[in-house]
């Protein structure tokens, strides 16, 4: 499914959604998960012809959010300076996929610049080392990747190249930048609050 966020910016929405910018460059925020594969090429190809795709970023490496790089042969790829590094070093415990590592190492991925076309690019390291939020400063479009979702719901620290101890400086970093929608990496429902938590009012002591 398609939305739009706000004009000519997209939505598609899958296990890992992908976000289009249809700009003087036509970019494309993280390339979803391979198993994905057909509703990526289904949907996609209604707002753009893959091989006019100018720029990937990448907001990480996870394999669900680079499992179809490979469809945009003509585009530049860009992620963190530092997932790149962890690419090379860590291997597949930075995409943690085995299949997807291998792809990523044939692609040529540059490293980010502080600003690209339109998008601000903020490091945000926590879910992983070289975790980056992108930031459509013209729009207040903050695409957010596995570091934060909808309804206060954080991304997992706890995977081979996460930094738990960088996440809460992250996101106080994060908070201080103007924005208005935001696009996370995944869609989270909100978590509903069990009936004896409400009834006992200890939802604070919970975390809801
Ligand atoms: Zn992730």
């Amino acid at each position: 499914m398609i939305k739009k966020i706000v004009s000519n910016v997209y939505k598609l929405v899958l296990s890992s959604n992908i976000y289009f910018l249809d700009l003087n460059k036509k970019i494309i925020i993280d390339t979803g998960d391979r198993k994905d594969r057909g509703d990526v090429k289904l949907w996609l190809s209604k707002l753009v012809d893959f091989e006019r795709v100018d720029v990937v970023i990448f907001t990480h490496l996870h394999y669900d959010h680079t499992g179809n790089a490979d469809l945009f042969s003509n585009a530049e790829f860009y992620a963190s300076k530092k997932a790149v590094e962890d690419l090379e070093k860590v291997g597949v415990g930075a995409v943690l996929n085995k299949q997807i590592t291998t792809i990523l190492r044939k692609i040529e991925i540059k490293p980010l610049p502080k600003k690209l076309s339109v998008l601000r690019v903020i490091e945000t390291p926590g879910h992983t080392a070289g975790s980056v939020c992108l930031l459509y400063e013209k729009e207040k479009v903050l695409f957010s990747g596995d570091t934060v979702f909808d309804n206060n719901i954080l991304g997992r620290v706890d995977l081979p190249t996460s930094k738990p101890e960088k996440m809460s400086e992250s996101l106080m970093n994060l908070v201080s930048y103007d924005f208005k929608h935001l696009c996370p990496g995944h869609d989270c429902e909100a978590k509903p609050v069990p009936k004896f938590i409400k009834k006992a009012g200890l939802e604070k002591k919970f975390g809801y």
